[in-house]
């Protein structure tokens, strides 16, 4: 498995206003958009604006206080794109295997409304 972070994958070009997403929330930290191919009737993506990988490579390398910002951030856009109630499930794929294709880590909010 390649380690080293890559720089021109997609995300990270949408961070830096390479590529354009649709956006549903950003702040200094973090950025949420709508999956291009959405596989439920809510489907978002959140990522943190530093260079991780995945999930594992996330908790192995940032701060405590980074990773619970990140999920809070998680929670409340779940809760305002109004699937707190209605169900929701959240995944992160790591690895090839496990059927990751894009190497910056992100969160898939899976909702059903
Ligand atoms: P994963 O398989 O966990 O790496 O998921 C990558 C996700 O990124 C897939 O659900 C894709 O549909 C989504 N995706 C890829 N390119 C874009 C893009 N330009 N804008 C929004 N979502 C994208």
């Amino acid at each position: 498995m390649q380690k080293e972070y890559d720089t021109n994958n997609i995300f990270a070009k949408i961070i830096r206003g390479e590529i354009p997403c649709d956006k549903v929330y950003e702040d200094d930290k973090i950025l949420a958009f709508n999956d291009i191919n959405p596989k439920a009737p809510v489907h978002i993506l959140v990522i943190p604006k530093g260079e991780y990988r995945s999930f594992d490579d996330f908790i192995a390398k940032a701060s405590k206080e980074e990773v619970i910002y990140f999920f809070k951030k998680v929670q409340e856009i779940a809760k305002k794109k109004g699937v707190s109630k209605s169900g929701y499930r959240i995944v992160a794929n790591h690895g090839k295997k496990a059927g990751q294709i894009v190497f910056h880590f992100h969160i898939h909010i899976l909702g059903y409304n």
